[in-house]
C-alpha cells in the first residue's frame, strides 16, 4: 500500500518562500495556516472552520506545492493521495482507502489531507458510460462525501484538493460544509515567472550574463513546473558542456528543449 502520509520534516519542509508568485492564493491559504495553528481560537465563539479548500488551475502551477507549504507553515502532518490512485480499483477498495485515510488523519490532527486530481473521483455522478468501473468510482466519491460530513473541523483536519477541471466536479462536492472555498492557482505572469526563475536558480552557479527577466520574457505560457524543469535542464547542459557556471546560452537551449517537449506532449494528446 502506498504511503498516505508524508512527514514533512525540517529537512524537506516546504514554506511559502518556496512558492513564487501566487500572492493572492497565498494570502487566501494564510487563513488556513492560522486555523491549523490554533483551531480552538476560531471555534470559541461558535464559528465553524472551513472544511475543504479546492485549488483550481492548470497543471504544474504549484497547487501541490502550495498545499505542502500550508502544512509546512502550520507545522502539521500532510496526508496526500491522488484521485487517479482510485481509478481501476477493485470494488470496495477505493471506499476503504478513503475511510482509512480519514481515520489516520483524525488521529494526527491538526493536519492536512490533500487529494490531488480530485476530478478523477469527483466527476459528477451518473454520467459515465462504463458502468462497471464507474460504480466503484461512485462508491469512492460517496465515501468521501460521508467522511467530509462526518468530521468536525474543530479538531483541525483541513481538506485540500487540486483540480484543473472544476467544471466537471459533482456539485455535491462543492456544497457548503464540503469544498466551499475555491482558490485559483493560475499560470504566472511575467513578474511571477521572474520570481519562479529566482527560486529555481537560487542554488545554481550562474554566470554573470544570466538575465532572469529576459528568460521570463522568453517563456510566456510556462507554468512553474516548466520553469523548474528548464532551470534544471540548463544546469545539466552547462555541465555536459564542461562549463564552470551556467550561461544565458544554456538557459536558452534548455527553454527550447522544454518547448519542444511540450509540443510533443500536445501532439500525443491530440
Ligand atoms: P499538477 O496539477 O500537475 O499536479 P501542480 O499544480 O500540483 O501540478 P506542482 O506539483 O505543485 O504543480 O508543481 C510542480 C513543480 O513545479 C513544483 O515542485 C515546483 O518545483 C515547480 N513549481 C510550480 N509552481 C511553482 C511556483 N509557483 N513557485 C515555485 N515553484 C513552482
Amino acid at each position: 500500500k502506498a504511503a498516505l502520509y508524508e512527514n514533512l520534516d525540517e529537512h524537506t519542509r516546504i514554506s511559502f518562500k518556496d512558492v513564487a508568485g501566487l500572492d493572492e492564493a497565498k494570502g487566501e491559504v494564510m487563513e488556513v495556516v492560522d486555523f491549523l495553528k490554533d483551531p480552538k481560537k476560531y471555534t470559541k465563539l461558535g464559528g465553524k472552520l472551513p472544511k475543504g479548500v479546492l485549488l483550481v488551475g492548470p497543471p504544474g502551477t504549484g497547487k501541490t506545492l502550495l498545499a505542502k507549504a500550508v502544512a509546512g507553515e502550520a507545522d502539521v502532518p500532510f496526508f496526500s493521495i491522488s484521485g487517479s490512485d482510485f481509478v481501476e480499483m477493485f470494488v470496495g477498495v477505493g471506499a476503504a482507502r478513503v475511510r482509512d485515510l480519514f481515520k489516520q488523519a483524525k488521529e494526527k490532527a491538526p493536519c492536512i489531507i490533500f487529494i490531488d486530481e480530485i476530478d478523477a473521483v469527483g466527476r459528477s455522478r451518473g454520467k459515465g458510460f462504463m458502468m462497471g468501473a464507474n460504480d466503484e468510482r461512485e462508491n469512492t466519491l460517496n465515501q468521501l462525501l460521508v467522511e467530509m460530513d462526518g468530521f468536525a473541523t474543530d479538531k483541525g483536519v483541513i481538506l485540500m484538493a487540486a483540480t484543473n477541471r472544476a467544471d466537471v466536479l459533482d456539485t455535491a462536492l462543492l456544497r457548503p460544509g464540503r469544498f466551499d472555498r475555491q482558490i485559483v492557482v493560475d499560470k504566472p505572469d511575467l513578474k511571477g515567472r521572474i520570481d519562479i526563475f529566482k527560486v529555481h536558480t537560487k542554488e545554481l552557479s550562474l554566470s554573470g550574463d544570466v538575465n532572469l527577466k529576459a528568460l521570463a520574457s522568453q517563456t510566456p505560457g510556462f507554468a512553474g513546473a516548466e520553469i523548474a524543469n528548464a532551470a534544471n535542464e540548463a544546469a545539466l547542459l552547462a555541465s555536459r558542456r564542461g562549463k564552470q557556471s551556467i550561461e544565458m546560452r544554456d538557459f536558452e537551449d534548455a527553454i527550447e528543449r522544454v518547448i519542444a517537449g511540450l509540443e510533443k506532449k500536445n501532439k500525443v494528446i491530440n
